[in-house]
């Protein structure tokens, strides 16, 4: 089993009271991360330290401890804080910053249509730069042209 501890790097209240919500955060005493050994193992997911609530559109972020447990296991939570609403509540409702769902179950699919998103994304910005560079060229040619004529004219 990966080794585990709290984010202060203190070890894994046996009894369970780092679960009891502080009720001036409404934040757990302490949260479960993957040690640092653990983590140092590599990441199978980029490192975001935000994330969104879909529900109310408050932004989270996360100490770097929580965001590397994500990063190295995706699997690890299964629920996460709100700042703005104060409280848990399940992945499913919250994406990171990056647009990503939290909930892994949704990830695959994203990431399939993300790509999708991105290759037409590139192919509009080209196609507006090629129009761009159409009329600039446009542009000069005409001002060269009507300079020769000016020089004829000399
Ligand atoms: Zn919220």
């Amino acid at each position: 089993m990966p080794k585990i501890e709290l984010t202060d790097g203190s070890p894994v209240p046996t009894d369970g009271s780092h679960k009891e919500i502080d009720p001036r955060t409404g934040q757990q005493k302490g949260y479960i991360v993957l040690s640092p050994e653990e983590r140092a193992k590599g990441f199978v997911k980029p490192v975001r330290r935000s994330y969104t609530h879909n529900k109310c559109g408050g932004v989270t972020t996360v100490g770097r401890a929580l965001a590397e447990t994500y990063a190295r296991d995706p699997y690890f939570y299964s629920g996460t804080f709100c700042c703005n609403c104060g409280t848990h509540f399940p992945l499913a409702q919250f994406d990171w910053e990056d647009g990503e769902p939290m909930d892994t179950s949704l990830q695959e699919e994203w990431q399939r249509t993300e790509g999708e998103r991105r290759r037409k994304a590139r192919h509009a910005a080209l196609q507006n730069r090629v129009a761009q560079l159409r009329s600039d060229l446009e542009q000069a040619e005409r001002e060269l042209a009507s300079e020769s004529e000016d020089a004829s004219h000399e």
